[in-house]
């Protein structure tokens, strides 16, 4: 029963998350990577507080963590912590104060059609990797029954 109350309280915690990181989401500097300005960021700094894309998370992901620290917006839980930091900082207010200095001959990373390819190729590594665990396992299983059934056989004769 505790078990699984707490699970309940867990999953309702986690939708509850789920529905502050949309709205925040929603908000128009948040529509947007932060970074390189491509629509529809699905994937978050949180230490930073920024919502970016899938490609620059790959980049931000190999600065380290003590730089920076990447989760996705919908396929990752997040801890109150987290979702409080996105909440206080945001893409504005983050490159308000992450920019403020940056140099005249700047030039911000410019996205392209690759972020589409990169998303659907992920999805995609992601759906045969689980297809490949599962006809793995299905294969074993069947060994098994084989094996088990022949071991029958020759005991039974
Ligand atoms: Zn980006």
């Amino acid at each position: 029963m505790a078990t699984r109350s707490c699970r309940e309280k867990a999953q309702k915690l986690n939708e509850q998350h789920q529905l502050i990181l949309s709205k925040l989401l929603r908000e128009e500097d948040n529509k947007y990577c932060a970074d390189c300005e491509a629509k529809g960021p699905r994937w978050a700094s949180w230490n930073i507080g920024v919502f970016i894309c899938i490609r620059c998370a790959g980049i931000h992901r190999n600065l380290g963590v003590h730089i920076s620290r990447v989760k996705s917006v919908n396929l990752d839980q997040w801890t109150a912590e987290q979702i409080q930091c996105m909440q206080d900082m945001g893409n504005t207010k983050a490159r308000l104060l992450y920019e403020a200095n940056l140099p005249e001959n700047f030039r911000r990373p410019q996205t392209d059609h690759e972020d589409r390819i990169l998303e659907t190729t992920a999805a995609i590594t992601l759906l045969l990797n689980k297809g490949l665990f599962a006809l793995c396992q299905a294969l074993t299983m069947a060994f098994y029954v084989l094996f088990f059934f022949f071991l029958f056989l020759k005991i039974t004769r």
